[in-house]
């Protein structure tokens, strides 16, 4: 049986990095949203990352009926700041996302809070991804990774919150672990491992 093309709906390269290294088997080609001609703005309307990934895999897949669509959304949670940045993530220190700017924010928000209140820096990473198949009907996945808040950037890898998030079962920041090493533990590797169980169920 031919395998379907895929289109991601990402234009970030270290997430279509990650996704293809994970789901290269699973599809004819796996393109970008670039590569498969698709310009549009789509707004993240939704209060879950669930949410978001359905509303982003739909209305791409409304542009491109034929092909088979994946769209993630992700974001870090911190419990102690109920649950923030969470789905405001990449705009958490306002439009156009600024990585250096949101970590500012974060710490600047930790350190606030720990003036009354004991330190307690818990956080993970959420990854929520939604497939729309050519004949609509949907599946998704979801997966997290604990870890914590340091006061301090460590490594030069990766994106976003890397450098703060010091990766429990990695014993280091994913700034500081490789590619690998972040695929074998990361939100986005568990959702798209929940994904491909959905897929063959
Ligand atoms: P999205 O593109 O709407 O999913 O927003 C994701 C935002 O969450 C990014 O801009 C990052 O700030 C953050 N984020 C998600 N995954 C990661 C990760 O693996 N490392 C660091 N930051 C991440």
């Amino acid at each position: 049986m031919t395998k379907p093309i895929c289109i991601l709906a990402s234009h970030n390269a270290h997430k279509l990095a990650e996704i293809r290294a994970i789901l290269a088997d699973e599809f004819s080609r796996v393109l970008s949203l670039s590569e498969a001609g698709v310009d549009v703005d789509i707004e993240e309307t939704g209060d879950t990352f669930a949410q978001n990934a359905y509303i982003k895999a739909k209305a791409i897949h409304d542009l491109r009926p034929d092909a088979a669509v994946i769209a993630d959304d992700s974001g870090l949670c911190v419990p102690c700041l109920g649950g923030a940045p969470g789905v405001y993530s990449a705009r958490y220190a306002g439009e156009p996302c600024d990585d250096r700017a949101n970590n500012e924010l974060l710490l600047k928000n930790l350190r606030e809070r720990e003036k009354t209140l004991p330190r307690d820096r818990r956080a993970y990473f959420v990854s929520a991804i939604a497939l729309v198949r050519p004949d609509g009907s949907s599946i998704s996945g979801e997966g997290r990774v604990e870890g914590e808040i340091l006061d301090e950037y460590r490594g030069d890898g990766g994106f976003g919150y890397d450098p703060l998030f010091f990766c429990t079962e990695l014993e280091k920041t994913f700034a500081q672990a490789s590619a690998d090493e972040k695929n074998a533990v990361s939100h986005r590797a568990r959702a798209l491992a929940a994904l491909k169980r959905a897929l063959h169920s």
